[in-house]
């Protein structure tokens, strides 16, 4: 086993059971999948033969976990009660395609309130998200996303994550997925020196570091606070090395896989993959 579960999003154009032997490739020892098309409501079916196929691949590739992002259409805190009821239809898709698959868990961003008021986003998303999970297979876990807060996105900070988790009654099978790009969008400092421990801190604070279960590793295009939600290769962007130095190398972080979801994965993704190893210090 891999000291550090270090890898990124792999694209699954090419089958479901392909992407992770083509994350090993490029040195992934831990992958994100979508199992459905993200950008449509109707989830593909997963036949028996791609579940084999799919678990198969996974244990013949040496990658540690995987996990799922759900469908960017799910918004469980929608004004409209249809668009809530599909987002729930769908969440449920997402973690019971996840357990077929033997993933740990399902990454998402839960939803915008879209003028609502954040209270009243995250009162209509625990109703949902307590439903998604009364009605899924009990091995797979929500890892709610921290997001950079742009247009009416729910849990831009740590505190709006508590309370959701909270009024979720502290649900087991709920975690949470730091994305580096969002939390510093957000507001949250992790380029100034020593600002990765720092936030990681106040993220152990007014959530707990036992509720983290993945960390999304973005370099971000905008500036600190911006609100502004823009991926940028790892260290190329405004966050820059010192973070991702910090990030594979914290003691906390060694049973968290850790990836990227930078942009042109086809031609960048190995480039990224590498630069996280060549941070980790023996
Ligand atoms: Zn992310
Ligand atoms: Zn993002």
């Amino acid at each position: 086993m891999a000291a550090r579960y270090l890898g990124a999003h792999m694209p699954t154009g090419r089958g479901l059971d392909k992407a992770l032997p083509a994350g090993a490739a490029i040195g992934c020892t831990a992958v994100q999948v979508f199992t459905s098309s993200p950008q449509q409501w109707k989830a593909r079916e997963l036949d028996e033969g791609l579940v084999a196929r799919f678990r198969a691949a996974w244990s013949e590739s040496g990658v540690g976990p995987v996990f799922s992002h759900d469908s960017y259409l799910v918004n469980l805190c929608a004004p409209d009660p249809e668009v809530r009821e599909k987002s729930v239809l769908s969440l449920i898709g997402e973690l019971t395609r996840c357990s077929r698959l033997g993933l740990a868990g399902a990454v998402s961003h839960i939803g915008a309130h879209l003028g609502q008021g954040e209270e009243e986003g995250r009162r209509l998303a625990a109703e949902g998200i307590l439903r998604a999970l009364a009605e899924t297979p009990d091995d797979v876990g929500l890892w709610m996303e921290t997001t950079a807060g742009q247009g009416s996105s729910l849990h831009w900070r740590f505190e709006h994550l508590a309370d959701t988790l909270e009024r979720c009654g502290g649900h087991p099978r709920l975690g949470i997925c730091l994305d580096t790009a969002h939390v510093f969008a957000a507001g949250y400092d992790v380029a100034s020196p020593g600002g990765l421990a720092g936030v990681l801190e106040e993220f152990d604070r007014v959530v707990g570091i036992e509720r983290l279960r993945a960390v999304h590793c973005n370099d971000s295009k905008k500036a600190l606070g911006s609100r502004v939600d823009r991926h940028e290769h790892l260290g190329q962007g405004l966050i820059g090395e010192e973070c991702f130095r910090a990030l594979v190398n914290h003691p906390k972080l060694e049973p968290i896989p850790i990836v990227v979801e930078t942009p042109e994965a086809e031609t960048m993704h190995e480039r990224n993959v590498r630069y996280l190893w060549s941070l980790l210090e023996a």
